[in-house]
């Protein structure tokens, strides 16, 4: 986190029913519509990213409802799980690890498969480093009369996301991720269409009820205490997002993500996602032979790497998830890091591989 996010999260606590926190949530607020890029309404829970998901699906779906998840690995399988554990009736439709959602076949059963409510989509899969083309999707979802649910948690405030221009009727993001503020809220942006669909929606819930939180929006407060230190860090991530200025903030992840694969290439190792839908976020890199995906040239062990990273270089990158651990190792590259952090981390790996 920067310096300035960490001297906020070190404010004075202040009364959440009281006329400064009403200032700052709606600060808060009107800023992170702006990177959203909606005039919805954004509602903020005190809860880790896939706490919006699951507050997505009880408050849109009733018991038994039909929807399609799009998936491309970890993240979009727990969608699929979250909603498969409230009953819904959930079409899957799942792409090989490592590559982007293919139109066509999204096209192909939209069209075909009856009374779909709503669609689940993870724009940027953080498990592999895969960003799918949300735009073309939404452009696909929009010919179908159904809900766009997108999970956006490692793209937004790092990767545009035009949430209105494009149909996005909910979108789900988390603190932890490209706002450089620390874990503990989910924001969750909701279409006038999808409030009109939370309003007939009949799945239990309380902590998640978008209609409550909402009701006490309008009064400046949440219905529950909330996560005041992490809003006051959010604030200062988002300040210091838009004094920097969206265009800058999306073409500096660019930079930094073509550089960090760049680099990871001329080391000789191969990169494990689809290079024509490698995430502006999260490098996923081929760890070893076993990797039905890729072969690198070397053999190393997961574990033991990871370790010595942190151990020798004080740098601290992510093993594979699921069935990609041992396999991959990842290199997050949103929010606060620069062009001299990666080509940092380049030369700790370069030297660990060398020495293992
Ligand atoms: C981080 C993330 C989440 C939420 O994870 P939590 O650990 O619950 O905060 C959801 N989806 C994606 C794509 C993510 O990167």
């Amino acid at each position: 986190m920067p310096f300035r996010v960490r001297k906020a999260l070190s404010k004075q606590m202040i009364n959440h029913r009281g006329l400064e926190f009403t200032q700052l949530l709606f600060d808060v607020t009107e800023k992170l519509k702006r990177v959203f890029q909606t005039k919805n309404d954004i509602l903020i829970f005190p809860a880790a990213g896939t706490g919006a998901m699951e507050a997505a699906i009880v408050n849109l779906f009733s018991y038994g409802d039909r929807v399609l998840s799009v998936s491309v690995g970890t993240f979009g399988n727990r969608f699929a799980e979250i909603g498969k554990i409230f009953g819904l009736e959930v079409v899957r439709l799942q792409f090989p690890l490592g590559t982007a959602a293919d139109l066509k076949k999204i096209k192909e059963v939209l069209s075909k498969e009856k009374n779909i409510k709503g669609v689940l989509l993870t724009h940027n899969e953080t498990s592999t480093g895969v960003t799918n083309d949300l735009e073309a999707i939404a452009s696909v979802i929009k010919e179908h009369d159904v809900l766009f649910i997108v999970d956006a948690e490692s793209s937004l405030a790092a990767i545009e996301v035009k949430a209105d221009e494009w149909g996005i009727d909910v979108t789900l993001a988390g603190s932890q991720k490209g706002w450089m503020a620390p874990p503990g809220l989910a924001m969750i942006s909701v279409s006038p269409s999808a409030w009109e669909v939370v309003k007939k929606s009949t799945l239990p819930r309380y902590y998640w009820d978008f209609e409550r939180a909402k009701a006490y929006y309008e009064k400046g407060q949440t219905p529950y205490t909330p996560a005041v230190s992490t809003i006051f860090a959010l604030q200062e991530g988002l300040n210091m997002i838009l004094e920097e200025g969206l265009p800058n903030v999306f073409s500096r992840h660019k930079e930094i993500a073509e550089l960090t694969r760049n680099e990871v290439k001329k080391m000789g190792l191969k990169l494990f996602a689809d290079e024509r839908s490698a995430s502006n976020t999260v490098t996923a890199v081929c760890l070893n032979k076993e990797t039905p995906y890729n072969e690198s040239p070397y053999i190393v062990d997961a574990k033991q790497f990871l370790k010595t990273l942190k151990d020798k270089y004080g740098i601290e990158l992510a093993g594979g998830q699921g069935e990609l651990s041992g396999k991959i190792f990842r290199i997050g590259h949103l929010g606060d890091v620069t062009k001299k952090d990666i080509l940092d981390v380049i030369q700790a790996i370069s030297s660990t591989i060398q020495s293992t």
